[in-house]
């Protein structure tokens, strides 16, 4: 068998059937522009309604020897024997090409299965042999490889191209191809991206120097306004977004839309959550993680790293837990890009400060209760030179809430200091940490005793600490700690994202993973442990089975599963604790399950 692909533009084909499998071909040969005749006395609607669109000429008859000769190509698919070898003789007799439905015997040629990422095709076939494993491996390919790669031929395509008008030799020619290829592709996962044009022209340049007898010379045909023109320089922004406070669903519709645009995204350690797990692979991912009292990369690193990728063209997200602006050092990159001409935007997120108290059950504000917020930041208290926070006068007002920002260690220091001013001993108040996400946990009590009930709890960072009146509504508001399913962090396969809703009204942290895992899933993933795996498929198992060493999988989390077949993989995979699921309602199903697990037997 001897495989080509055929340009059918414009040319005369047949399809004579009329039923499900001749709608198949006839769509295949519609989308690559053919001029389709059916003939079929009783044909399925939809091919009386493309007729009806004037997009294919029917013939609504029998088949009448021997018009299959007056064509270019042939496909048969009635389901009586007789005519579609009738067609198939006519067709040969005339030197025309056939293909007969499930028929090997009859057929000239036979139709791969196919994987369509733009025009990039794979295709797959066994000379019409084993057409069900020509068909689970077109699956396997499905799964494999993803939409990215409709973009990464384009740019390939592009590369070509320009690599073409350089006119190197055939040599040099291919180094420049196998460096794009390598620096786009990665072979393990079969994930490509596109690279931005500096990297692009790194691959130009580098492969375009050619050895020769005297050593490396610059290749003449690769000059520098070339290499300048590809980085497109001065053309990059910056977009400073609010990843929200860790619920990956707490990023705002502008920031997720401005992550999907981006080349390059610069993310902090309380940002990770928030990666979108759908996110293109082709997207430069730099983590400059900060942890309480360790700063891996110092500010001034990560505002040149801003600074570098925008000059040479990137379009930059910088992605920071909660909102840019509050305590985040936000304003210092702005102003370093504002003093280098550098666009850039705030994207606001859903704050600690704000989001923490809600989460708890705790209005910041309330209507004759507490008619003021301060949002302040405890660590200043710890430090010395810069300018001190006035707890004293914070003090001094009865009708407000204060919720202090990184005051974990801080906070028996700044208790005192209230208690000193004057304030009641006995304002509500509370600490919440790793708020917002199934982590969450709070300590609640009056002023006095606040930080022993949170050294009792155990609260460390990060967390918010907030005092005032407003937190006496927590002991009737606090809807996130009576839901179901709080404190569970929850991984779903995008085939059952329709559940999403239900499960996190029902209180979990859902996050939803293409399978096989992006990047960014990966690292979103990691930015916490799940509490168990929500699996529609034995395949899911596998896929995730290949994420093992991630930190997010390190607990012992329960496999919730679709059906008898997927429980068994699971079990056979190592799972412990797995729970069928029969699927109607996966909220309740697993809301019920974590009920049952919580009584005492
Ligand atoms: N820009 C961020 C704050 C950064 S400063 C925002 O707007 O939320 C880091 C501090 O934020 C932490 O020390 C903690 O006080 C608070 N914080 C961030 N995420 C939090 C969370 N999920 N729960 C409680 N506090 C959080």
């Amino acid at each position: 068998m001897y495989p080509v692909m055929l340009s059918l533009t414009d040319q005369p084909c047949l399809v004579v059937g009329g039923g499900g499998v001749a709608l198949r071909k006839v769509l295949g040969l519609l989308e690559e522009g053919a001029r389709v005749t059916v003939v079929a006395p009783d044909p399925v609607e939809r091919i009386i309604a493309l007729a009806a669109e004037g997009r294919l000429t029917l013939e609504r008859r029998a088949y009448r020897s021997p018009e299959a000769g007056d064509y270019r190509l042939v496909l048969a698919a009635t389901d009586a024997r007789e005519t579609n070898r009738l067609v198939a003789d006519d067709a040969r007799a005339a030197g025309v090409w056939v293909n007969v439905a499930d028929d090997p015997e009859l057929c000239d040629f036979h139709l791969p299965a196919r994987v369509r990422r733009g025009d990039l095709q794979l295709t797959v076939a066994s000379a019409g042999r084993a057409p069900f494993a020509v068909r689970l491996i077109r699956r396997l390919l499905e799964r494999r490889f993803g939409e990215e790669w409709i973009e990464w031929t384009e740019a390939a395509a592009g590369f070509r191209r320009r690599v073409r008008a350089l006119g190197l030799d055939a040599a040099e020619e291919r180094r420049c191809f196998e460096a794009w290829f390598e620096a786009t592709v990665d072979p393990e996962r079969l994930t490509a991206r596109v690279p931005r044009a500096e990297e692009e022209s790194a691959c130009l340049i580098r492969r375009g120097r050619v050895p020769s007898s005297t050593g490396a010379r610059e290749c003449a045909t690769a000059p520098r306004d070339v290499d300048a023109s590809l980085r497109g320089e001065g053309t990059g922004w910056v977009s400073l977004v609010g990843a929200g406070t860790g619920a990956p669903d707490l990023l705002t519709l502008r920031g997720y839309r401005r992550l999907h645009e981006a080349d390059a995204i610069v993310y902090d350690r309380l940002a990770a959550g928030a990666l979108p797990a759908d996110l293109p692979s082709r997207v430069e991912l730099h983590p400059v993680g900060k942890t309480a009292g360790r700063h891996p990369v110092p500010q001034q690193e990560i505002t040149a790293l801003l600074v570098r990728l925008a000059s040479a063209g990137a379009r930059v997200v910088r992605l920071k837990g909660g909102d840019p602006y509050v305590f985040g050092r936000g304003a210092e990159e702005a102003e370093e890009l504002a003093r280098r001409g550098i666009p850039f935007e705030v994207v606001p997120g859903v704050t600690a400060g704000i989001a923490g108290p809600a989460w708890a059950g705790i209005p910041v504000t309330c209507r004759s209760e507490a008619v003021r917020v301060t949002l302040v930041t405890a660590h200043e208290c710890a430090k010395s030179g810069g300018p001190q926070v006035r707890w004293d006068l914070l003090a001094q007002d009865p009708h407000a809430t204060i919720v202090g920002y990184m005051g974990v260690t801080a906070l028996p220091g700044v208790v005192r200091q209230l208690l000193d001013a004057g304030m009641a001993p006995d304002t509500p108040a509370a600490m919440v940490e790793r708020a917002t996400t199934a982590a969450q946990r709070v300590a609640a009590a009056p002023l006095v005793r606040l930080p022993d009930e949170a050294r009792r709890v155990g609260i460390r960072p990060p967390a918010v600490f907030v005092i005032g009146p407003g937190v006496t509504h927590r002991k009737r508001l606090d809807w996130q700690a009576r839901a179901v399913l709080a404190g569970q962090r929850l991984l779903l396969p995008p085939s059952l994202t329709r559940a999403e809703g239900d499960l996190t009204r029902a209180g979990a942290e859902v996050l939803v993973v293409p399978l096989p895992m992006t990047p960014a899933a990966r690292i979103a993933l990691a930015a916490a442990p799940v509490t168990g795996c929500v699996f529609a498929t034995a395949d899911d198992v596998d896929l995730v089975e290949d994420e093992r060493a991630n930190p997010g999988l390190a607990q012992a989390a329960t496999a919730w599963c679709l059906g008898a077949g997927t429980a068994r993989r699971a079990r056979m995979r190592g799972w412990d604790r797995v729970i069928e699921l029969a699927g109607t309602n996966l909220a309740e199903e697993i809301g019920d399950a974590c009920m049952a697990a919580r009584q005492p037997a």
